[in-house]
């Protein structure tokens, strides 16, 4: 891991900026290659993350695993974190302000790590990184391309664990997944990956 991103990770790891951190067992800062071309992006974590302080763990998380073999990918492939690191007591959803908080360290991952796709997984993480208008039932799997990522917003795992049909659009949403990154290595076979970092961080903050 890059000494900046294991800093990052090491100050999630004992932040105090929201009130999750009071009932936190271990904050869950992310896991995955720091060059990793694929992120993505979960709610939150659930009681096994915090438990072992690490993300998609679960019932969500192995569902999330397979989504991935089915394209051919690992888990260690790619890079996994939430919009907040902390667990939110009871599951209930994070609020604003807990997501406004801990945003500048997703911020951070995505512009160290300086993926090509960043994968939106659930309503609250495609809004947190797309915006407002953004939503999973009307935008999932339809990809966007802001300065040199792209975003692809997705049902959340957890949601086809509840919404059985919903399965089935997460194996077709990877699908996409799949074309996007294949046409991203046919586009720029030996591009380099890096950019200016101040370069990145503004165009990022543009729709943060
Ligand atoms: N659900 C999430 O959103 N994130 C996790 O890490 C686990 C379950
Ligand atoms: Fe800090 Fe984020 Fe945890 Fe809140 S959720 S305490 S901002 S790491």
């Amino acid at each position: 891991m890059s000494s900046e991103l294991q800093l990052i990770h090491s100050e999630i790891l004992e932040c105090t900026k929201c009130d999750l951190h009071k009932s936190r067992t271990n904050a869950v800062p992310g896991e995955g290659p720091h060059d990793a071309r694929i992120m993505f992006v979960g709610e939150g974590p659930g009681q096994n993350e915090d438990e072992q302080g690490r993300p998609f763990v679960g019932a969500a998380g192995k569902f999330l695993t397979e989504l991935l073999e089915s394209i051919g990918l690992k888990r260690s492939d790619v890079f996994i974190t939430n919009i907040v690191k902390c667990r939110p007591p009871k599951n209930r959803a994070p609020r604003k302000s807990e997501i406004e908080a801990c945003n500048p360290y997703l911020q951070s991952q995505i512009r160290l790590i300086n993926p090509r796709i960043v994968c939106a997984l659930g309503t609250p993480a495609i809004t947190t990184l797309m915006g407002d208008e953004y939503s999973a039932s009307r935008f999932h799997g339809k990809p966007l391309t802001k300065g040199e990522v792209t975003f692809l917003p997705m049902y959340h795992p957890a949601a086809a664990l509840y919404y059985a049909s919903l399965k089935e659009t997460l194996f077709h949403d990877f699908q996409i997944l799949k074309k996007l990154s294949e046409n991203e290595e046919a586009l720029h076979p030996d591009a380099p990956k890096s950019v200016e970092p101040s370069e990145k961080k503004q165009t990022l903050e543009k729709w943060a």
